[in-house]
């Protein structure tokens, strides 16, 4: 089926895309999976090439666009090119909206030209160790001493952790306002008394630095705070739609390329003196796997065409994320079955594939949490 989404001006940002990861991003991957982490260079050649704060105005050095097809088009490239480290999506697609929706005039002129010309790197951090799908849990506080906010608390698991430089911090502001008692806090690198922990080490996605953050009396300026005081919950609530989106989208997009992938392997590979392609079982999965794929890509497509023009609910993000992440996860387990002992050697993509993307169905919503939605929103 040929996909209806995208026009001449998506094409030619594509190529864009291909040719920064070509010159930018592929050449070092390998050294940044040693590293753990990737170059601050690198961020700075996405915002030199107009890759960082799409939708941010332009006035602050941003894209100016609410196009959410152009970031559709990077985080499939990324995807496809295996190169989920240098997290742009995460910073364009999920923190991106805080600071543009949120921030005051002051914080916007402090923040978003750094966020676009990849000088602030950002992270956001909900996820505490007793604190997870359960945002309520959490314990990080803040009490309010007149001119600043005192932190204290600890996060853990924080994409970009030892790398950024602000921080979204959702701390507690009103002890006994559960939910409603939670407020979005900056923290800058440098703050006093903010500590990053080990850069944890995670069975996929090795150059992407995950960290455990600390706050201990940390000072957060009062015009640190980001958005309403008590009003984290909501504020969430709302830009959830488009993380999980942005999370469906390369979802979908791993799950075509290890398709096409397995299919020229199981074309090339012979068992029994024949293709594996001629036995009929190895084309029953690929027939499957193709189906499945198919009818996904319409629905995140149509996801992502009722983002565009602001008609997507939470609901169907939902559904969108958790489908398209356990397609992900079928067919990255099916087609490293089809490579046999090669699909299980890190050389290979299928390999890196099957790892990289087993996150898919945890970060931005666990899949249960994304049928709870569903479930309450049809039930109650
Ligand atoms: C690589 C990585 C990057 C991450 N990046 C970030 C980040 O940048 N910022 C951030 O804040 N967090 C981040 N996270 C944290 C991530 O969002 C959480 O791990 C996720 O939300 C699940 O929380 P948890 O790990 O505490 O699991 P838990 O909440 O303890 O869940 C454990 C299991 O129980 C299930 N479960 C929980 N509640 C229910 C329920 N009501 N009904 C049915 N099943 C349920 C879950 O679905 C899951 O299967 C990251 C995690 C990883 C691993």
């Amino acid at each position: 089926m040929k996909r209806q989404l995208f026009a001449p001006e998506h094409d030619a940002f594509r190529e864009t895309v291909r040719a920064f990861l070509a010159r930018e991003v592929l050449p070092h991957y390998a050294q940044w999976e040693k590293d753990g982490i990737v170059s601050r260079e690198a961020w700075r050649a996405a915002g030199k090439q107009g890759l960082l704060g799409l939708a941010v105005p332009e006035e602050f050095g941003g894209g100016g666009t609410s196009d959410f097809r152009y970031a559709t088009v990077l985080a499939e490239e990324f995807t496809r090119a295996g190169a989920p480290g240098l997290a742009l999506g995460l910073h364009n697609d999920v923190i991106g909206p805080y600071l543009t929706g949120l921030a005051t005039d002051e914080q916007k002129r402090r923040w978003l030209p750094g966020f676009c010309d990849g000088s602030l790197i950002t992270a956001i951090a909900m996820t505490e160790p007793g604190a997870g799908s359960d945002l309520q849990g959490i314990r990080t506080h803040a009490e309010d001493r007149g001119d600043h906010w005192l932190l204290n608390g600890s996060k853990t698991f924080i994409s970009n952790g030892i790398i950024a430089d602000l921080v979204i911090v959702v701390a507690k502001t009103t002890p006994e306002g559960g939910a409603r008692g939670l407020s979005l806090l900056v923290v800058e690198r440098g703050a006093e008394g903010f500590e990053r922990g080990r850069n944890l080490d995670k069975i996929g996605q090795k150059a992407q630095d995950t960290a455990e953050l600390f706050f201990h009396d940390v000072r957060v300026p009062k015009e640190n705070l980001l958005g309403e005081r008590d009003g984290a919950f909501g504020h969430l609530m709302t830009n959830l739609a488009q993380e999980r989106l942005s999370i469906a989208v390369s979802a979908i997009a791993a799950a075509e390329h290890l398709l096409e992938i397995t299919t020229e392997y199981v074309k090339e590979r012979e068992a029994f003196g024949r293709p594996l392609a001629t036995k009929q079982h190895i084309r029953f999965e690929i027939a499957e796997m193709a189906t499945e794929c198919a009818v996904t890509r319409t629905f995140v497509d149509r996801c992502v065409e009722d983002h565009c023009d602001g008609g997507l609910d939470a609901v169907h993000a939902s559904m969108a994320k958790w489908w398209a992440t356990e397609l992900q996860k079928r067919v990255a387990d099916r087609c490293l079955q089809l490579h046999g002992g090669y699909g299980y050697m890190s050389e290979y993509p299928v390999a890196r594939a099957f790892t990289d993307g087993r996150i898919q169905t945890i970060y931005g919503g666990t899949t249960e949490i994304m049928k709870e939605i569903i479930g309450r929103s049809l039930l109650s």
